[in-house]
């Protein structure tokens, strides 16, 4: 389904939403919120029935169990899977907990990364922060915040010296079984195309720019964002609109996350 098509069907949501659960939202516009705050309740309720089922958040039973998570984390970080093709070895680098309620889905580890065990432990990491308004320590605290990359190990550089796209063996191997085990997250940003394409399924629109830029269609649950690299310093430029409207409303929810 398009996004356009989605917005459409979104809106046809929000009406039946409106006409049903008018005690909910006026609830939720009594505690004072802004327009993000109306914005953020009418997706909460009506994305669940659009999303594909695979990437919905889980609402039956769960935890699935906390040492069934934790095994499979062990199976991850012993994974040798691909092993032939990454040029530094494998070193799965995933960061999660039972308890977790923010999801970080990124593309996968770069060289300092690797050599640290660290996710985000560099320059684009610092940006991202930025953006979501944390500091190292709640950025790591894995008991608030998980961090799944597409694929969990670096898979080295091109001709042009560029980070390598994550290896498709790492989540067809283990995507879905991770985010089976996974808790329920009440926010999901997706970092990059590959992130966008896997857990929005057939609703992204024709690039990564006009993903994020349809981020309204998405929010409350994913956010889509564009990688923090250095590189997209010159996107950031020409797309005044991301740090002007959604990083406010990305600062925001994160806040609200994060203290619940
Ligand atoms: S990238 Fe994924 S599939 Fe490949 S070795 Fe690392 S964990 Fe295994």
């Amino acid at each position: 389904m398009s996004v356009h098509a989605l917005r459409c069907t979104n809106t046809l949501s929000r009406a039946l939403v409106v006409l049903t659960g008018s005690r909910v939202l006026r609830r939720r516009r009594g505690r004072g919120g802004g327009d993000f705050r109306e914005n953020e309740d009418q997706a909460m309720v009506s994305m669940p029935t659009l999303l594909p089922t695979s990437a919905q958040p889980k609402t039956a039973k769960w935890p699935v169990g906390r040492s069934a998570l934790e095994a499979l984390l062990s199976e991850i970080r012993a994974c040798r899977l691909c092993e032939a093709h990454l040029p530094h070895g494998p070193r799965p680098v995933l960061h999660a907990s039972a308890t977790a309620k923010l999801c970080i889905v990124s593309q996968a580890p770069g060289l300092r990364v690797h050599e640290t065990g660290l996710s985000f432990n560099d320059a684009s990491g610092d940006r991202l922060r930025d953006w979501m308004g944390v500091d190292r320590a709640t950025f790591y605290d894995s008991s608030r915040v998980a961090i799944a990359p597409m694929a969990f190990c670096f898979p080295g550089y091109d001709a042009q010296g560029h980070d390598l796209p994550p290896r498709k063996e790492c989540a067809a191997a283990w995507r879905e079984r991770l985010f089976a085990a996974l808790p329920p997250f009440e926010t999901t940003l997706l970092v990059g195309g590959y992130a966008q394409a896997w857990h929005l399924r057939g609703h992204t629109a024709a690039n990564m720019t006009e993903t994020v830029k349809a981020w309204r269609t998405f929010a409350p649950r994913y956010i889509p964002l564009p990688h923090p690299s250095w590189r997209n310093s010159g996107w950031l430029k020409k797309n005044p609109w991301f740090a002007e409207e959604l990083l406010p409303y990305l600062r925001k929810r994160v806040r609200r996350v994060l203290r619940d």
